[in-house]
């Protein structure tokens, strides 16, 4: 927890404490934050926002959680503030500080540093003398280097100048080259092989391919997992929101988040008895999960399928009814729409002039598979139809964040509205939730025998993620 007096100082706030009403009310920039002890909601400017805590008392100050900055302080400054924990660090405003974790293996000749950049962060590498250096566009980093492992090849790799990362170059060194993939839980990596001067006339090997990447070269045998897969044999289930995301709330209280970890725990087992498919949950438990780590699981798991589920919520309590939603590319720029239409292959560079690093947008993964999406879509429409009450608009298209960055065709099925009472109840019913996964697991098979083989794109997603789209 932060001390509020601390929090005050930082950020101008002034704090009064109302004994009548034993309620605290903080004002920042003109709007007003009211806490009241006991209680872990809050209203930032007359609206409600829950807090992990209520504010707590020791002695003559106040104590207030952690994601009290980012939830209530950040909306009333009208700015961003991200608390990184581990790190200690709290950034306001809008500040990049990727953290940047680092590995060294030598391969033979070649010494490879692999970076995992989180959130992915536009780069580039250059050669400047006998180093090599890594420029982020960021105001900083969050560094974890590794020490060198190859005295000949590369000296050192520590941090530089405005954000970047520097590797020092032994007297062996001959050449380099850099590749983007996807990392782990939606971060970049960046993959930097050092090349001793006597291997030049052997190629070395290539790094890993990122997933849905079609071939190795030809100078290998192609590895088993790499090859284009026929058919459907592995599946991502999203149960949406978790932990401290609630999701949509029914009007007696039912938590959207427990019913999509409900239906998707259902689903799953139903996916693999019947279809015989690798079904992965991109959360087994009431956790916080990241949107672009959903997809990034789906991609690195190489699956066929992304099916994310929520249930919906209408100020009108009447609004009834299941709604598929594939993504719109709307919001995603010309550039994607073109990916979507096959009409250009090459993709975008950033960092300009280093034409060995080619970071493909994360908006980009989902623009190739739009199609595939769409025929999901209708093919989880029909299914459900037959089963649940549908809504008016049952299949649409938006920009949710969620689907953006998967690298296979993906659906967001939104099993009926929460906020109605009568879908409250059936929503968290067995045998409502039974039908949609009935439903679901016909509609897998359905696409799948209207989709003789997928689809491989030329080359996978990764690179840097661009704020925007729509959280359902
Ligand atoms: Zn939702």
């Amino acid at each position: 927890m932060f001390a509020l007096d601390d929090l005050a100082k930082l950020f101008e706030l002034t704090i009064r404490e109302d004994a009548l009403a034993g309620g605290l009310t903080i004002t920042a920039k003109n709007q007003s934050i009211v806490l009241t002890p006991g209680q872990s909601l809050a209203s930032v400017g007359g609206r409600l926002i829950s807090l992990p805590a209520p504010p707590a008392r020791d002695g003559r100050s106040w104590f207030v959680p952690v994601d009290f900055l980012s939830r209530a302080l950040a909306p009333s400054l009208g700015t961003r503030v991200e608390v990184r924990k581990p790190s200690r660090l709290v950034l306001v405003g809008d500040v990049r500080v990727p953290r940047v974790t680092g590995t060294v293996e030598v391969i033979g000749p070649i010494a490879r540093v692999t970076l995992d950049v989180a959130p992915p962060t536009p780069h580039a590498v250059a050669a400047e003398g006998n180093r090599l250096v890594i420029k982020f566009e960021a105001e900083g980093l969050d560094a974890t280097l590794p020490p060198a492992a190859s005295p000949e090849l590369l000296q050192a790799i520590h941090t530089g100048d405005a954000a970047s990362v520097v590797v020092d170059l032994g007297p062996r060194f001959g050449s380099y080259r850099t590749s983007d993939q996807p990392g782990e839980r939606g971060a970049g990596r960046i993959v930097l092989d050092v090349i001793a001067q006597a291997s030049i006339t052997t190629p070395p090997p290539t790094p890993t391919p990122a997933p849905g990447t079609p071939a190795p070269p030809p100078t290998e045998p192609p590895l088993p997992d790499l090859v284009p897969s026929t058919g459907i044999r592995t599946i991502v289930v999203d149960a949406g929101h978790g932990g401290e995301e609630e999701g949509a709330k029914g009007p007696v209280g039912t938590l959207e988040k427990t019913v999509t970890l409900s239906v998707a725990r259902r689903l799953k087992a139903a996916l693999e008895a019947r279809l015989g498919v690798r079904v992965i949950l991109t959360r087994e438990a009431d956790t916080t999960v990241g949107l672009d780590e959903r997809a990034a699981l789906a991609n690195n798991n190489k699956a066929d399928l992304f099916l994310s589920l929520h249930a919906n919520a209408s100020v009108r309590n009447s609004a009834v009814g299941a709604e598929v939603f594939y993504l719109s590319l709307e919001e995603y720029g010309d550039q994607a729409q073109r990916v979507a239409k096959g009409e250009t292959e090459s993709l975008p560079v950033f960092g300009g002039g280093a034409r060995d690093i080619e970071i493909i947008l994360w908006e980009m993964a989902q623009a190739r598979y739009i199609e595939q999406s769409a025929a999901l879509a209708q093919a989880v429409e029909g299914a459900l139809r037959e089963r649940v009450p549908m809504s008016p608009r049952a299949i649409q298209q938006a920009p949710f964040r969620v689907l953006v960055g998967a690298n296979m065709p993906a659906v967001l099925v939104e099993m009926g509205f929460i906020t109605n009472p009568d879908q409250e109840r059936q929503l968290s019913s067995e045998a409502f939730q039974s039908s949609v996964v009935q439903a679901l697991v016909d509609s897998v098979v359905r696409y799948r025998d209207r989709q003789p083989a997928p689809r491989v794109p030329a080359a996978a997603a990764a690179g840097p993620s661009r704020a925007g789209g729509v959280q359902p």
